[in-house]
């Protein structure tokens, strides 16, 4: 199947932070990123803070342009951030932030906002307009009456349910979802997370889902990629991820995931933070902080390489190299 988004050798370079005796050195946020997002499949993205899931996010859509690399959407190359056809594409590559009040805006009702794409995109007016509204308000599970309503009279899950609907009215066929449910309380982020998988079943949009919050990934995500200081490391499904991570990363991040009914046994306990992306170790940049390194991994960088059917690894001890695949 043709993939809808198509991204090849993704770098993202910031100047770093500049000190009385020192120039800035370049942080590289994204660092040489691969990846493929088919439609209607959901792709989760997951690692600690800093590790540039955030960034990549934008990249896939052009918001934030590569400094090296490209992208292509259903094998078009991604325009220019803000020119004509990049507006035109932006109707079907819709994001969804964490923040629901921060998207919205205070002084517009419900219904205006999120008729706006509509009228931005020449979609809809008037009366159809109205109808188009009160429809995906429904289909978010917000009431016709609740349109003359601001942002701020409605609850943090309404708020999402909101953004959600806007973003669907322009019939995207990619969400990016940047930790869509992390600003919400734990009892309304499942029902969030319910209503993004139903309405992906339904629409059949592809969907990018940023977090931090592996139980919500496992629960969503057809195929997840997992990143540490602005690289792949590890590749595969969701079953695959949850079931038998492969790199020493993924092992920690998935031995912390809680599983009702069960103790939290072989918890992995990560060494210390992730480095300052400014100040990347040599060799594999995990290095400081796995417990299985090996001399090499000081000094030699690991390629994600396959290590087994639809699945990729980044370390020196993976499967292929001990025999392992399955
Ligand atoms: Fe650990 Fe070495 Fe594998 Fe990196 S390459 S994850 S340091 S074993």
């Amino acid at each position: 199947m043709t993939a809808l988004i198509n991204a090849k050798g993704l770098v993202r370079c910031y100047e770093g932070q500049k000190s009385l005796f020192k120039r800035a050195t370049p942080v590289r946020a994204v660092d040489g990123v691969d990846l493929t997002v088919a439609p209607g499949e959901t792709l989760g993205i997951v690692g600690e803070s800093g590790s540039g899931k955030s960034t990549l996010g934008r990249m896939l859509l052009g918001i934030d342009p590569p400094t090296e690399g490209h992208v292509t959407f259903d094998s078009q190359p991604m325009p220019p951030l803000q020119s004509p056809s990049w507006r035109t594409l932006r109707a079907q590559m819709q994001l969804i932030y964490q923040d629901p009040l921060a998207a919205l805006d205070r002084r517009l009702t419900i219904a205006d906002q999120i008729g706006e794409p509509l009228e931005i995109h020449g979609l809809a007016k008037g009366a159809e307009l109205k109808e188009r509204v009160a429809d995906l308000m429904v289909q978010v599970g917000l009431r016709r009456d609740q349109g003359d309503r601001y942002p701020h009279e409605l609850s943090g899950g309404q708020r999402q349910r909101v953004v959600i609907a806007r973003a669907l009215a322009t019939s995207p066929r990619l969400l990016v979802c940047d930790e869509p449910v992390s600003a919400l309380d734990v009892s309304i982020q499942a029902q969030v997370v319910n209503l993004l998988r139903d309405l992906q079943d339904s629409h059949g949009i592809a969907m990018v889902f940023i977090s931090h919050d592996l139980k919500v990934v496992r629960n969503i995500c057809d195929r997840v990629a997992v990143m540490y200081l602005g690289r792949i490391v590890e590749e595969a499904s969701s079953d695959q991820i949850f079931a038998s991570p492969q790199h020493p990363y993924s092992q920690a991040l998935v031995s912390s995931v809680p599983v009702p009914g069960k103790a939290l046994e072989g918890r992995i306990l990560l060494k210390g933070e992730p480095p300052n992306p400014a100040l990347r170790p040599t060799g594999c940049a995990f290095h400081p902080r796995c417990g299985s390194a090996v001399a090499a991994c000081a000094s030699a960088v690991p390629l994600l390489e396959p290590v087994a059917a639809g699945r990729s690894s980044a370390c020196h001890l993976s499967s292929v190299s001990k025999g392992l695949a399955a």
